[in-house]
């Protein structure tokens, strides 16, 4: 039996609300959903994140589910927008690593779900992560 909780999920060793499934990947809602209707779009072979080796066809096609998702989300719950989020390891806030994507719905005046607050590097400071991460 797997330890990874998604891969048990799959398997349907543990129960799940799936609102979509295909030959690739489940959508599930979220157990501690940050809005109504959150979802997790999840591959159903076992990735321990985006770099971890798929195709750009799979990650095409939960990329489609994922916006299939969201707009259906604006649909049926009448949600003004949706994040697609994507975290990949811990300090990026990951704590199921089987390769996953959140799909949230947004409501005008809701709760900020994915943000940042922008800072001011500097012309010096850009051009050298620019450096550091050009082709
Ligand atoms: P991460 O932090 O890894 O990007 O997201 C993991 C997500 O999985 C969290 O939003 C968490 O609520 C959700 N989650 C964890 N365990 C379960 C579970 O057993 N069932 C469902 N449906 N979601 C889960
Ligand atoms: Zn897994």
């Amino acid at each position: 039996m797997s330890d990874c909780i998604f891969c048990r999920m799959i398997a349907g060793e543990i129960p799940s609300l799936r609102i979509h499934e295909d030959e690739d990947c489940i959508a599930v809602l979220d157990i501690g959903p940050a809005e109504k209707g959150h979802t997790l779009i999840i591959p159903k072979r076992h990735y321990e994140d985006v770099t971890d080796g798929l195709s750009a066809e799979v990650l095409g096609k939960l990329m489609k589910t994922a916006a299939v998702i969201g707009a259906r989300q604006k649909e049926r719950l009448h949600a003004d927008g949706f994040n697609i989020v994507q975290n990949n390891g811990e300090a990026a806030g990951q704590t199921v690593h089987h390769l996953h994507i959140h799909v949230i719905p947004r409501f005008q005046g809701g709760p900020v779900i994915a943000g940042w607050n922008p800072t001011d590097p500097g012309q010096e400071a850009l051009r050298e992560v620019y450096e550091l991460l050009k082709d």
